[in-house]
């Protein structure tokens, strides 16, 4: 009997600050959603934020994207990583500017920790930049590791930014 394959919810963030920020989050998600296994379902506006840690560099424009996809959570970064090289994305500065930045965020209620992948991203409850355009496409999606849902996290963290403000 064959066995049925479950397609799995995943949040992707996305970023860009160099060359035409639009264009490159549009070409990223058009790359994304062709790949073979994978169902687009919702993508967030184009949120323009201030860069956080790394260089003096230009504004961000951030963007979540939700799909489902039967693909496994290492292929799916090998794939992505192969876009960003695609779109001319080289590494060089930590956290310095690119092209395009593409980063899972959330698999499912699924929990990796390995040295190539950690989901959830273990930087996304600490970023306004993925959280505000997650929460306008997901907000009740439940972080597996904190137990909270996107909406608590993003209300928690903005209280605590304008705490320390
Ligand atoms: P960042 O996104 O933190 O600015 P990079 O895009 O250069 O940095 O990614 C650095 C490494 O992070 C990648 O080589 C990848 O193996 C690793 N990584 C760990 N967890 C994730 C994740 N959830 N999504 C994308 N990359 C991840
Ligand atoms: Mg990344």
């Amino acid at each position: 009997m064959l066995k049925k394959i479950s397609r799995m919810p995943v949040y992707i963030g996305m970023g860009s600050n160099i060359g035409n920020r639009e264009e490159n989050l549009r070409t990223a998600c058009k790359r994304i959603i062709a790949i073979q296994g994978i169902q687009m379902m919702r993508c967030s506006r184009f949120y323009e934020t201030v860069p956080i840690g790394g260089p003096l560099q230009p504004m961000f424009l951030n963007a979540v994207l939700g799909i489902k996809t039967v693909i496994s959570p290492h292929k799916l970064l090998e794939q992505f990583q192969g876009i960003e090289i695609l779109m001319g994305r080289t590494r060089t500065v930590k956290w310095g500017p690119r092209t395009i930045d593409i980063d899972i965020l959330i698999y499912g209620d699924k929990i990796v920790d390995d040295d190539r992948l950690k989901i959830p991203h273990s930087l996304m409850h600490t970023r306004l930049f993925v959280l505000e355009p997650f929460v306008e496409i997901a907000p009740n999606v439940v972080h597996p590791g904190l137990q909270k849902t996107i909406l608590h996290l993003y209300r928690e963290l903005q209280t605590s930014l304008s705490v320390t403000a």
